[in-house]
């Protein structure tokens, strides 16, 4: 009996590696998305698309005015100077901006925080901070890192 399930074990391990071994090749596949960008048949079989393709399509869900709150929530205007962007990473949400924080939320630059009586805390992402302009390294500060 025992000998039996090591059997069977055994077997469906060595399935199991058949198949990563099958996925992890098609993913080094370089193929071309629509775009004409390189990227792998990985992305294509599961998105349609390269990254880039699927980002400006998060982007293209946005208004004007989100990307303005956005770019606020994370102190990235002209007001500052642009290697002090991503100071502060909050932004508190009144009903009249929430229609836009659902959109940002949608696309994965904002997630929601704390509420504050009546109101919501909300922050951006790290693709929220790369969207507002932000350098890797100032997007990585609004997330909390040391500077
Ligand atoms: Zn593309």
């Amino acid at each position: 009996m025992e000998i039996n399930m090591h059997y069977d074990l055994s077997r469906v391990e060595r399935q199991h590696l058949a198949i990563s071994r099958e996925t992890n090749s098609s993913a080094l596949v370089v193929t071309r998305c629509a775009c004409r960008k390189s990227t792998t048949s990985k992305q294509l079989v599961q998105h349609g698309k390269c990254v880039a393709c699927q980002l400006a399509d998060r982007v293209a869900t946005l208004q004007p005015e989100d990307l303005e709150i956005l770019r606020h929530m994370l102190g990235a205007t002209d007001h500052h100077p642009r290697a002090r962007w991503g100071f502060r990473n909050e932004y508190l949400c009144n009903r009249r901006d929430m229609p836009s924080m659902a959109r940002l939320m949608a696309a994965g630059f904002v997630r929601s925080g704390r509420p504050l009586l009546f109101m919501w805390y909300f922050h951006a992402t790290d693709a929220g901070g790369r969207l507002a302009g932000l350098s890797a390294k100032r997007a990585a500060v609004a997330l909390g890192a040391r500077p």
